[in-house]
């Protein structure tokens, strides 16, 4: 008969704040530099942030949020914002973090969907409060980041505490905050955190084979931190004790000054970040910032943008990952071959998503028959699926699960698996174009496109085709003073993808619609090109 029901080790809560006493007592001093919209900086650090944290959380008692209610904020990176990671779950409360980009409609339904009590925003989304002020009802209080010109500035609001508190202690599964999907296709849908998924999460993250912190790490993270809980940085970047820079422009001239002036060693952003800060760079005729390590994510990272990041002596860390992930699953870096493969073959890799961090699990099952799951073999491609413990179980208010019984979550993408456990992500379900019962990946095709000089930007679509179902067509922006034509690009295609995929159509329009989070947006494509007839 078994006695002993526990082994014999401390019991602690995995909760937001040890994470934040942690970082003030093991390093308190070292830095935390914000640039601000005005162009001003201001500088803290890891205790500072601790302090006014207890100030925040203390504020927010006194203006009656209880535990589990929700604080909104809606602002880019700067340090008040990292504060409010802290000071919100520290009283107990749940941070949601508001994309800005979302349209009128969907910024209405996700604060009321979340009823939020408090709104907390930069000055420079002024306008977007006074449009939506009226329609959010649940809002009972606003405060500023950074004026205090329209309503109280945060620093008056958290100035009024002492910072005499004790920290809310409850289960390590309570709420802390909760991100909405953008909803490319309906109402966006609620992902809440718990403290324990956060915590879990942000220990993988610093792992090597993540984003390999330590404490003499200086990290400029380019992603706005209401995108996906900012990829888990603000809270890995506190338990490694790192220096991070905050800019509240996404401007490449500030983010390039700021990487040297203030010695950054990481950085993390979408794709079009680090396209914006190459074109800045080229046009200045300067040297990429010395960066050691690039974290990308958000979409596929295209193979000239990784190719060039290593030539510059930076390690690129590729990751998949979404909301509803946390949102880290994946992560690129050196795998046990990396020594005898060549140069171009270590890019190839890299262009892939990387392998699962522990605590997650992937497979892929078949796109017609979920029930079958697919080798892991570097060929056969299928709809891919996660399961773990910071992996959404079930949306906010959602009545069903969003994970299976046995907790496979389908994520939407279609992948392939090698062998060595590397992600090879083609495409969307819902894009993946299907040519005579085959499967053509639209992302692959766009990737290659985007190789030519002329190209800007390129997104394919599926059309339908009297014999095939559906062929691809190519639309694509050029890029300023060139005069690519549909033939060249076709020609530039060739030798990179089956031949059968060539697209049927090259179609050049002057824009490509984007979702909130700057992504391509195919649903809108489609739509305006929804009278669109190929040639037999
Ligand atoms: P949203 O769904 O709101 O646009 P998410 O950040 O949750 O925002 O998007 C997740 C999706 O982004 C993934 O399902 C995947 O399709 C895409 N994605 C994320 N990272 C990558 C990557 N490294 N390569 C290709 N696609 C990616």
């Amino acid at each position: 008969m078994r006695t002993q029901t526990l082994g014999e080790m401390q019991s602690q809560a995995l909760r937001i704040n040890g994470v934040i006493d942690h970082a003030a007592r093991e390093s308190g001093n070292r830095e935390i530099v914000s640039r601000w919209a005005d162009g001003s900086i201001t500088r803290t650090n890891w205790a500072g942030i601790r302090e006014d944290a207890l100030k925040m959380a203390q504020a927010l008692e006194a203006l009656g949020l209880k535990p589990g209610e929700r604080v909104a904020s809606m602002a880019m990176n700067h340090s008040r914002h990292l504060v409010s990671w802290y000071g919100v779950a520290g009283m107990g409360g749940v941070l949601h973090t508001v994309n800005p980009r979302l349209f009128d409609d969907q910024l209405e339904y996700i604060v009321s969907h979340a009823e939020d009590k408090v709104m907390i925003y930069d000055a420079a989304f002024q306008p977007i409060i006074d449009k939506m002020k009226d329609r959010w009802t649940s809002v009972e209080h606003y405060i500023c980041y950074d004026s205090g010109e329209h309503t109280q500035s945060f620093e008056d609001w958290i100035g009024a505490q002492d910072g005499d508190y004790e920290w809310f202690i409850g289960d390590e599964r309570d709420p802390c905050m909760i991100c909405y999907t953008s909803g490319t296709t309906g109402n966006p849908k609620g992902v809440q955190y718990e403290h324990r998924s956060t915590m879990l999460h942000a220990i993988a993250g610093m792992q090597p084979a993540a984003f390999n912190f330590s404490s003499s790490s200086v990290m400029l993270p380019v992603v706005p931190m209401f995108h996906a809980a900012s990829w888990g940085l603000p809270y890995a970047g506190a338990m490694a004790g790192v220096k991070f820079v905050f800019s509240a422009v996404n401007d490449p001239a500030v983010l390039h000054q700021l990487m040297l002036d203030e010695g950054v060693t990481d950085s993390a952003g979408v794709p079009t970040v680090w396209l914006a800060h190459f074109q800045y760079c080229d046009k200045e005729g300067i040297d990429l910032p010395p960066l050691k390590a690039a974290t990308i994510g958000g979409s596929a990272a295209p193979r000239f943008m990784v190719e060039r990041l290593m030539k510059n002596g930076t390690r690129v860390q590729h990751a998949w990952g979404m909301t509803e992930t946390s949102p880290i699953g994946t992560v690129g870096g050196p795998t046990s071959d990396w020594d005898n493969l060549t140069f171009e073959e270590k890019v190839t890799k890299t262009c892939m998503q990387g392998r699962p961090i522990y605590g997650v699990q992937l497979r892929t099952v078949d796109l017609d028959d979920m029930a079958t799951e697919l080798p892991r073999d570097g060929k056969t491609s299928g709809a891919l699926q996660i399961r773990g413990p910071w992996i959404i179980k079930r949306y906010f208010k959602a009545e069903q699960d969003a994970a299976n019984e046995e907790g496979w979550f389908d994520t939407g993408d279609v992948g392939i698996i090698h062998p060595d456990g590397t992600l090879q992500l083609t495409d969307r379900t819902k894009d993946v174009i299907k040519s005579g019962g085959e499967w053509i990946s639209s992302v692959e095709l766009e990737n290659a496109a985007v190789g030519h000089p002329g190209v800007a930007e390129a997104a394919c679509v599926g059309m339908f085709h009297p014999k095939w179902d559906e062929r691809p067509v190519l639309f694509v922006v050029r890029k300023e003073g060139s005069d690519v034509t549909s033939g060249e690009i076709i020609e530039h295609l060739k030798p990179l993808i089956a031949k059968w995929w060539l697209p049927d159509a090259v179609e050049f329009v002057d824009d490509i619609p984007h979702t909130a989070t700057g992504k391509i947006s195919k649903k809108d494509l489609r739509d305006r090109f929804a009278d669109y007839k190929l040639e037999a």
